[in-house]
């Protein structure tokens, strides 16, 4: 893999899952072919990433190659993103979280949360941290607070005007993994009693989780500030034509809408720095303006099911992440 220079800030990870217990018993055939680390053939074409992780790849081993690294360069003061993109049931969620309370299955957000800490303790004694998170999900272009008990009453937050940040959203201090643990509990809870079907209301809307730390050299009163976006992105599959209507092809049109958005931001960027980057199409770029492209670091994830039953999907999924190379 490159590393981390100016030039080469979007990274493209590619992560299929094994094939489920469902998908085995109704015969489904394990479609992608492996070549290399960075290659992944299906339907007889070959498709190139920065990496590629096959199915029996681990959480630690997705997470110390591809997202370890940040940890370090938002406590050297940059910014950056990491997204899960995919249909639903593809491993986003498996991949941005995982199981929160178990060591080996872990996700990236809680690895990330104990790499801050480890750093941080064995830092410099004179720098002082605060390091505050938040936890928020984009539906319908609307944000939605899942740090705040009262969200039932649909107070959503607004972007503001200057993009910097967006009004009133809650944040939390966290001074060690557990405190961010609690929190992605919290917010979890609150998203299940707001709605009615989780499964489907999480594969519809957008989820970040937002890590921002600060810290100060006491000595020298230098300061630097670093944050990190960590999104879940909502299911990129295609609702069937003929099918849905009403709310539900309302959902999928806003999906796809911010997803388009999203993919247009990502290959503007890596098109390189002089092409317009369309940033204000959608409430999710509009977030993450400050945290896409640049010196920013940017990592996408590129969720697959590996089954032949998903393969309009899969190919859908890897031209998306082929875009942003
Ligand atoms: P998504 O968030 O994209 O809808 P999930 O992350 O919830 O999908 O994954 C769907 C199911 O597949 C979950 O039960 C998850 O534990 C499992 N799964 C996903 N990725 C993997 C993987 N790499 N290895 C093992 N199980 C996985
Ligand atoms: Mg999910």
């Amino acid at each position: 893999m490159a590393d981390s220079n100016a030039e080469c800030n979007i990274k493209v990870l590619c992560r299929f899952r094994p094939l489920n217990q469902s998908e085995i018993i109704r015969g489904d055939k394990f479609i992608p072919v492996f070549q290399g680390d960075d290659t992944v053939i299906v339907g007889g074409k070959a498709y190139v990433f920065d990496q590629v992780f096959p199915a029996k790849a681990s959480q630690e081993e997705v997470y110390n190659s591809c997202a370890k690294h940040i940890v370090k360069d938002v406590l050297g003061g940059y910014n950056g993103t990491i997204f899960a993109y995919g249909q639903t049931s593809s491993g986003k969620t498996h991949t941005m979280e995982g199981n929160l309370h178990d060591p080996q299955e872990m996700g990236i957000i809680p690895r990330i949360a104990e790499d801050i800490f480890d750093h941080i303790f064995a830092m410099d004694e004179n720098l002082e941290f605060h390091i505050k998170v938040s936890y928020f999900e984009i539906y319908m272009d609307k944000i939605r607070d899942l740090l705040d008990g009262t969200i039932f009453s649909a107070t959503y937050l607004k972007v503001c005007s200057c993009v910097c940040f967006f009004e009133g959203c809650t944040e939390r201090f966290v001074t060690c993994p557990e405190d961010v643990m609690d929190v992605i509990d919290e917010g979890k809870a609150n998203r299940h009693v707001a709605v009615t079907n989780m499964n489907e209301h999480s594969s519809r809307s957008h989820s970040i989780f937002l890590i921002n730390i600060k810290q100060e050299n006491v000595e020298t009163e230098q300061k630097l500030s670093g944050k990190l976006y960590l999104v879940d992105l909502a299911g990129s599959e295609k609702v069937s034509k003929t099918g849905a209507e009403g709310a539900v092809l309302d959902e999928a049109k806003n999906i796809n809408k911010s997803l388009s958005a999203l993919g247009n931001v990502i290959s503007a960027l890596a098109e390189g720095t002089k092409s317009h980057v369309p940033y204000r199409d959608s409430k999710m770029t509009r977030i993450l303006q400050d945290s896409l492209g640049g010196n920013c670091r940017t990592t996408m994830f590129i969720c697959c099911s590996p089954s032949s039953y998903n393969d309009t999907e899969t190919k859908s999924t890897l031209m998306f992440g082929q875009r942003a190379k």
